[in-house]
Formats: structure tokens, sequence, C-alpha cells
């Protein structure tokens, strides 16, 4: 991409090298993996706080260049315009400047990203440039599993409150306890919209599976049906683990 602007060597000098040395010894990158709706995403946040880490998403860094209408975040909105995906550059390039900041210095957790086979490459070096170690943790789940319980999944139109008819049914059938309101199955939450989602991870995200078992990172944990708090104990586990290696 020509019109993607980068950091040119010359405005690298010392100041970066210093930047690179910050990390704290032993800050290692997080990489939480799996299909959309694996609850990568509540994982990262039942494990910020006592990691100390910083929970970074590449949607939320997305949202934030947009809100603050700098030079990506002008891009981006140019490219989300047209219907354009954003590209791997201009990702890896806010990616960078994220893992950057003061609240990444004991490590992160990377929510969502890599996506693509060129990011993950591109982290490779990113990691390997600041010495940073890292772990990747693959929340594998039944696909039908999977289907099951966001369909399952309402929301109120009214407060936002969600629920889900499997595991945090309404206390009246179809209504919200707050208000009352009908509720609503949202629209990422169609099967038809899923089963989309699931394919475009298949074809883009899942070919990482194999590129992280190669580099050694890879670590599997079932998903399918444990609640989240389970879960999170078993990633803790490996984190203990990787810790002592
Ligand atoms: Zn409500």
């Amino acid at each position: 991409m020509k019109d993607v602007e980068r950091s040119s060597p010359e405005n690298r000098g010392e100041a970066e090298a210093d930047k690179l040395a910050r990390y704290a010894p032993g800050a290692f990158a997080l990489i939480l993996f799996g299909p959309p709706g694996s609850g990568k995403g509540t994982q990262a946040k039942l494990l910020v706080s006592d990691l100390g880490f910083a929970h970074i998403s590449t949607g939320d860094i997305l949202r934030e260049h947009i809100a603050a209408e700098d030079a990506i975040g002008r891009q981006v909105m140019a490219m989300m315009k047209n219907g354009q995906l954003v590209p791997d550059e201009l990702v890896n390039q806010m990616v960078e400047e994220r893992i950057g900041r003061d609240d990444c210095m004991n490590g992160f957790i990377l929510d969502g990203f890599p996506r693509t086979l060129g990011q993950a490459e591109n982290l490779g070096w990113l990691l390997a440039a600041r010495g940073i170690g890292h772990l990747v943790v693959h929340l594998a789940v039944d696909y039908n599993k999977l289907v099951g319980r966001l369909t399952a999944r309402r929301q109120c139109p009214q407060c936002g409150t969600l629920y889900n008819l499997l595991s945090r049914p309404p206390v009246i059938p179809g209504r919200c306890d707050i208000e009352g309101a009908l509720l609503e199955v949202r629209t990422d939450d169609q099967e038809m919209v899923i089963r989309k989602r699931l394919e475009a991870y298949d074809a883009q995200t899942r070919p990482l599976i194999e590129y992280f078992r190669a580099d050694g990172s890879l670590h599997e944990v079932e998903a399918s049906d444990a609640p989240p708090e389970v879960i999170v104990r078993q990633v803790r586990q490996l984190i203990e683990e990787f810790r002592g290696q």
C-alpha cells in the first residue's frame, strides 16, 4: 500500500532503542486465538488485572483512531466507506504503536490479533526486536455448539442487557428482567451471519494454528462447554508453565 504512512528508519534513532529497552524482565505477549464467539474477549478481561498486562484488541484501537480523527483514523474511515478491509500493513502499524505504550511494559494480551499470516509474521519481528516471548492459547470450540450458544443470545432493545436462553435466561421468557421489553436477536447473532464469520475465520485465520504450532508456542484449551472461570484456570496454568521455562 503506497498511501500508508510509515515511520522512516531516520525517525527511529536512539529514542526508539530506549523504547525497546523499557519492557520489564519477563514481559511477554499472550496471544488469545480462536474463532469469533470463542470467548477471547471474556478471557482477556478475566486475565488483565492479575497479570498487570494491557488488553489489546485491534477493534478498540481502530475505534480509538477513528474517534481521534488522526492520520490512521482518517485512512481507516475512507477504507471502510469504500467497503474495503483494513490492510495488514495499517493494522501492523497500529499494533506496533500500541505495544510501545507504557501500559504494555509488563506484557500484553492480544485479543483477535494476529488474524492473517502476514500479521503473524510481522508480529514475530516486532516481538523479536523487543526481546519479548509469546504464548499462544488457542480456544478450541466445536462450531455447532458455538452456533447453538450464539443463536441463543437475546438482547433487550431498551437497556442493552444480554441474555442467553441456555446459560442466562430471563425470568419471564422473552422479556427483559429490568423493564419487561421484548428481547431481540442481534443481527450479529443470526445463524447465517455467524456461519459466514466462521467461514472467513477458517479461510484466513485458521492457518495460523499450524504457523504457531511450528514455532512451538501453540497451546490448546478446549472451550466448547466449560464456563469462563474454568477455562481461565487452564489459561493461568499455561502462563505459569510458560513463566517457569
Ligand atoms: Zn431491558
